[in-house]
């Protein structure tokens, strides 16, 4: 992280983690690590990773974590960036960061004793259950006695298709809850593993629970307000991270294509320097900044407190919506080689396919921006009308 406010608080335990993590994740690890040449990476990577010291960095030091905090994650992000896939970085994200919340977060201490030691050592794998098939369709928790009963469908899961742990987001009794299952509990199947464009390095899968039952005290987020800021808390973090993600592509992309066009020369001079592309470029180069700044911005208010759910979707949509510009016009720059499969910018655009949708879709983060603007510009009134 060269950012002079990130950098300024990175600790030597940051810089040490920074070093080693840049020297583990390389291409060539990712292909060491794939169950197939192009397919997902192998289970047994968990505990490895685990051993190699990079789970668990963000999580605080009295829950088994490293106490790293946000900072942690993004080393180990911009690290991860180096495989040229953006599937394990996903993968991460919410086996560190989405269900390591939920358990050090969760009330009932029981939870966090009986899963976090394993997920940190890499013996559970954990993925994050949210997309119903369709708001016709939502999973539903029934109390009887002292068990639940889960019924649904969940598409498009990361770690789906490996993972031992789900977090699946269900009404209970009619109210939103998150409800932890372990996966070899009868009646839940992976029905699908999904073949896709890019991240392509982690599972996706579609999973059913079909009646099955879980202890009543599984209940890791149910309704009411607090329970709203827990949930909050875990998909600003998420998508926080999904922004540094296509931050680090746009600042990857953006170096290769000015290299790329200023060494390939076009009707007498390089392309770059065509009145057309040295515009784009130049605008590109103004998005990378604003990114940084953004992201600048998206980190202090995480750690250190402030507004975070409309100004983090805001985010998510920026970093992503130019990074795919990006991509596309780095494609278009390289000709005929830009739809060759060893293209780099065509690889960048497939992973920038799959943040368009992962952590909520771009208009998804859009109508959170806009009901805040909604809201506030309603306060405001509100403000005015009580001066008057
Ligand atoms: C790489 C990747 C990783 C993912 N990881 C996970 C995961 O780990 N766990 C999980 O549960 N899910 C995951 N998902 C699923 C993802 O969260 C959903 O795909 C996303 O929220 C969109 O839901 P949907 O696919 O059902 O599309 P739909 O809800 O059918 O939406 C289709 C399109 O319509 C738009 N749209 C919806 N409503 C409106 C409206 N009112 N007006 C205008 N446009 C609208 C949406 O923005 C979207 O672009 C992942 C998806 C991808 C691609």
């Amino acid at each position: 992280m060269s950012n002079s406010i990130l950098s300024a608080r990175m600790t030597d335990a940051h810089r040490e983690l920074g070093e080693r993590a840049r020297a583990y994740f390389t291409p060539r690890w990712l292909e060491q690590w794939r169950a197939a040449p192009g397919g997902p990476l192998r289970k047994d990577v968990w505990p490895e990773l685990a051993e190699r010291g990079f789970l668990g960095v963000s999580l605080p030091r009295e829950h088994g974590g490293q106490g790293l905090g946000l900072l942690g994650a993004l080393v180990v992000g911009e690290a991860l960036a180096q495989v040229g896939d953006s599937g394990v970085a996903l993968g991460m994200h919410v086996h560190n960061e989405v269900a390591g919340e939920w358990l050090t977060s969760a009330a009932d201490p029981t939870l966090r004793e009986r899963y976090l030691p394993k997920l940190l050592s890499g013996e559970l794998l954990a993925c994050q259950c949210d997309t119903d098939p369709s708001a016709q369709e939502p999973t539903t928790a029934v109390r009887d006695g002292d068990r639940l009963i889960l019924r649904g469908q969940k598409k498009f899961v990361v770690n789906g298709a490996q993972a031992d742990l789900c977090f699946v987001s269900a009404r209970l009794d009619g109210q939103p809850a998150v409800v932890v299952v372990e996966k070899d509990a009868p009646g839940v199947r992976v029905t699908h593993a999904y073949d896709k464009l890019g991240t392509r390095s982690i599972d996706s899968a579609l999973l059913e629970f079909d009646d099955v039952e879980v202890p009543a005290d599984r209940v890791v987020a149910r309704s009411g307000v607090s329970q709203l800021m827990r949930w909050n808390r875990v998909m600003s973090r998420m998508r926080f991270l999904i922004a540094v993600d296509a931050w680090l592509i746009h600042r990857m992309l953006l170096t290769h294509i000015v290299d790329y066009s200023t060494n390939r020369e076009l009707g007498g001079r390089a392309l770059s320097a065509w009145p057309i592309n040295a515009h784009a470029l130049a605008r590109a180069r103004a998005d990378q900044e604003l990114m940084e700044a953004g992201i600048t911005d998206g980190y202090l208010r995480l750690t250190e407190g402030g507004s975070t759910v409309p100004e983090i979707a805001e985010l998510k949509w920026f970093c992503v919506e130019r990074a795919t510009e990006l991509a596309s016009l780095s494609t278009d720059l390289e000709g005929g080689a830009g739809y060759m499969w060893d293209s780099v910018a065509l690889r960048a655009h497939a992973q920038l396919r799959g943040l368009r949708m992962s952590g909520g879709s771009q208009t998804t983060m859009l109508t959170i921006a806009n009901h805040s603007m909604a809201c506030r510009a309603e306060l405001g009134d509100q403000d005015r009308a009580g001066v008057a």
